[in-house]
């Protein structure tokens, strides 16, 4: 995997950028170069006031439009996940709070993990901060009222898709999913992300996924 370059948020009119800023480290790394304006008019929808907030499934549906791969999941366990999708030459955002005293939402770019930290490009807080995964772990679960984030959430992206097959099962991964919700087929790009498809094997590292189109959360197949 390339190098990502860093990327600050630009936080105008009381928005908070991140999830664009996060995107484009990560298409810079793949040598994209969109404004972070343009990418935060489409992962953000207006909300109930004057604000608009970055939706993940917004964040995957950009990434497609760009001609790369995403899919958006909620890990079993997001440590390993984000492990396992670095370890495999995929970039992945995360999806957590700011900080511990807070439900805003956030995102930011995982750089390497291991079992006890996590080193990551942060659009607010600076480049390569590093972070305890038990820390990480609390982050990633929702807290306080009208918290931004639903739990444990992750976005994997790469430039191309690659077949695949688990090692520990022998089951293939499909070319793509149809949404239960919208009916709408996407591909399950990068799939070695979601460690395993078969809901029984111990490999499988995601809960659920969710769809870029319509913002579903969906368990896969049987
Ligand atoms: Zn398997
Ligand atoms: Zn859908």
């Amino acid at each position: 995997m390339a190098p990502v370059p860093f990327e600050a948020q630009m936080n105008g009119d009381g928005q908070r950028t991140c999830g664009a800023a996060a995107l484009n480290m990560i298409y810079k790394s793949m040598g994209i170069v969109i404004p972070q304006q343009a990418v935060w008019r489409v992962i953000s929808l207006p909300d109930a006031q004057t604000g608009r907030f970055a939706r993940t499934y917004r964040l995957a549906f950009d990434a497609i439009l760009r001609g790369v791969h995403a899919i958006a999941f909620k890990a079993l366990d997001p440590i390993q996940a984000v492990q396992t999708v670095l370890a495999a030459g995929s970039s992945v955002i995360m999806n957590h709070r700011l900080q511990e005293d807070t439900g805003d939402g956030h995102f930011t770019v995982a750089l390497s993990a291991n079992d006890n930290s996590i080193e990551f490009h942060d659009p607010q807080f600076g480049p390569s901060q590093k972070r305890s995964t038990v820390l990480m772990r609390s982050l990633w679960q929702p807290k306080f009222d009208n918290c931004e984030i639903s739990g444990n959430f992750l976005i994997a992206l790469a430039p191309i898709g690659v077949p695949h097959k688990c090692s520990a099962c022998g089951v293939s991964s499909p070319d793509s999913v149809t949404c239960p919700a919208c009916n709408v087929s996407f591909a399950l790009q990068p799939a070695s992300a979601l460690g395993c498809v078969n809901t029984m094997c111990a490999r499988r590292l995601w809960e659920a996924v969710l769809c870029p189109y319509c913002d579903a959360v969906f368990p896969l197949g049987a």
